[in-house]
């Protein structure tokens, strides 16, 4: 089995050729992080614009890399819900015209469907498991118990952590930090924080008192805003300036963020260990999605993990961040069941807003 992915939700076009062993036979990816940081920003327009003018060599880079006509594939698996409209469209009418064009089936993909299966194509990861998704658009805490099956346990009320990050890392004018500039505002966040004291500056932990497993970020994060702005005025500091304590401030935000997320995923374990929701042995912690890369957060989760019996695992970075290949490997596990695999495309259209599975979140809280 041979699947052709096609990622355009967001802010990368990316593509990807997967076999049934997960065995990546070719890829490729185009960013739009540079423009994007410019303009401090995602403008919609302007992503569709950047798809529409990658879209097709991405296909064909990818493509070719791995050896494969477009006439050896199986199915051709894309990106359709949640994201962008604009972005969607793009990678969703390009698909639908190779489906046409070649006469293969056609998988939707549900994107953070993807981003939860994507810890199987390099471990053996079983269902049902534990997922945390942390990005810069999403953040939530599902069991997955099969390929298309999910509960979803909790998500954001408010901002995903990898905006807040992104947010800060804007507030503290990171770009033009000379060692950050190029970074995303989360990797410029966990650099500089290397280089700062956590402790210099307490932020309040979110939600501490309640007794579910959602998530909110923007109430630290205009706390953070807050500190920055007084320092700014303390320091006498133009637009565009660096605080001198801006590491300081980094490191308390990726700490408080940490903090939180491990809060909260402690009570989703509790509540799926005393539910009986995960197996008594070899239970999974899968974390994924962009903000996953970074180490602090990974290091807590990893701590998270060994206290409570479950096993941590991390896709590797590149694998993390959108991209072609798990839309790919989503289309080869759904293949595999035959579960939404279309035959006649007539109808299909994108979605902006999807949610993951059946919320339970009520659940859990009755339950705390
Ligand atoms: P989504 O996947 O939800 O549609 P997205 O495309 O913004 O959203 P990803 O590509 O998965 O998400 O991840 C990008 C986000 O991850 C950005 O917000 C970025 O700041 C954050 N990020 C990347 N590296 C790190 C890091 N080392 N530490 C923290 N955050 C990071
Ligand atoms: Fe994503």
């Amino acid at each position: 089995q041979l699947v052709l992915g096609i990622e355009t939700s967001c802010d990368d076009t990316g593509a990807a050729v997967v076999d049934e062993t997960g065995k990546i036979l070719g890829e490729a990816l185009h960013s739009q992080m540079e423009v994007h940081l410019k303009t401090g920003g995602i403008i919609p327009p302007v992503a569709q614009r950047l798809h529409r003018e990658n879209i097709e060599h991405v296909v064909n880079e990818a493509l070719l890399a791995s050896g494969v006509t477009p006439h050896q594939l199986s199915a051709i698996a894309t990106t359709v819900k949640p994201g962008l409209s604009l972005s969607l469209g793009v990678g969703l009418e390009y698909s639908l015209k190779l489906v046409d064009q070649y006469k293969k089936p056609f998988i939707p993909i549900h994107h953070m469907e993807a981003h939860a299966l994507t810890a199987r194509i390099t471990e053996p990861v079983h269902f049902p498991f534990l997922v945390l998704l942390i990005s810069g658009g999403h953040c939530l805490l599902a069991i997955a118990r099969g390929v298309s099956d999910f509960l979803l346990l909790g998500q954001s009320l408010d901002e995903a952590p990898g905006e807040t990050f992104d947010k800060v890392a804007r507030h503290l004018s990171l770009k033009n930090h000379e060692e950050c500039s190029t970074m995303s505002g989360g990797q410029a966040l966990e650099h500089l924080a290397q280089q700062g004291e956590q402790q210099k500056f307490k932020l309040t932990l979110p939600l501490a008192r309640s007794l579910d497993c959602n998530f909110s970020f923007s109430g630290l994060r205009s706390h953070a805003d807050g500190i920055i702005a007084q320092k700014k005025k303390e320091e006498g500091l133009k637009e565009g300036q660096i605080v001198s304590c801006a590491a300081d401030i980094a490191a308390a935000v990726q700490h408080t963020v940490a903090l939180h997320i491990f809060k909260r995923t402690h009570r989703a374990i509790l509540f799926c260990q005393r539910e009986g929701l995960l197996p008594e042995r070899d239970a999974f912690l899968v974390v994924s999605g962009g903000v996953a890369s970074n180490q602090y957060i990974r290091k807590v989760l990893q701590i998270l993990s060994e206290a409570t019996g479950l096993t941590l695992c991390c896709p590797p970075p590149r694998l993390c961040t959108d991209n072609g290949i798990m839309i790919a490997w989503n289309g080869i596990e759904r293949l595999r069941e035959q579960l939404g695999v279309l035959y006649n495309t007539e109808g299909v259209g994108y979605e902006p807003k999807a949610p993951l599975g059946t919320d339970i979140s009520d659940q859990v809280r009755k339950a705390a």
